[in-house]
């Protein structure tokens, strides 16, 4: 293929005297570099070191375990909005106020792809998506969680459920006319009575 550049072509660029001397160019990138050395580090050594993740980050999503249960009612919305149908789970009723809760739920770890989407449509803020990001399996069995290894106590996960009171839960209600009385079966809020 035929180069376009042309021999004498207006818009190429014309170097200076200095320009064609190259040294001063290569001091100002050596003189560029050595800055640098002294500005604090952005990059760690991972995974010796660990990042530190805002609460905004988005890790393996989790059950939320409040009063030792989990706050799911096993109503099958996040199954429903998932979209490589990685959550399968079992209700079964309770004699427990909230009336249903999962005999089991299971998340394929090596299908989820983090979208936040399960935690988006839940309506008991029972999953969130949690800063573990770290973790590997040696068979594909190992990539089911069940709620053994799901459910996560609530302290532990108190800054996203802050940032999502803050960015995400002010929002309901403002459409739709949400009345807070209407929903007070959940674990969640039973206890704000
Ligand atoms: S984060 Fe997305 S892909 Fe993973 S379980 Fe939730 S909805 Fe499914
Ligand atoms: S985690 Fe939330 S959306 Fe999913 S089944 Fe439980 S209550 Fe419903």
């Amino acid at each position: 293929m035929a180069s376009n550049i042309i021999k004498g072509d207006k818009s190429e660029r014309e170097l200076s005297f200095m320009g064609k001397l190259y040294f001063p160019e290569i001091f100002k990138g050596m003189a560029f570099s050595i800055k640098h050395i002294f500005r604090p580090t952005v990059t760690i050594q991972y995974p010796e070191e660990k990042p530190e993740l805002g609460p905004e980050f988005r890790g393996r999503p989790v059950l939320v375990k409040d009063q030792e249960q989990e706050r799911c009612v096993a109503c099958g919305l996040c199954a429903r909005a998932c979209p490589p149908l990685a959550i399968s789970m079992q209700a079964a009723e309770t004699t427990d106020v909230k009336e249903r809760y999962p005999e089991t739920f299971e998340i394929d770890m090596l299908r989820c792809i983090y979208c936040g989407f399960c935690e988006e449509v839940c309506p008991e803020e029972a999953i969130v998506m949690s800063p573990d990001y770290d973790f590997n399996f040696s068979d594909r069995k190992d990539a089911v969680f069940g709620k053994d290894r799901l459910l996560i106590d609530k302290s532990q996960l108190q800054p996203r459920l802050n940032f999502l009171a803050e960015k995400r839960n002010k929002q309901f209600g403002k459409t739709f006319n949400f009345q807070a009385s209407n929903n007070t079966h959940s674990v969640k809020n039973r206890q704000d009575d």
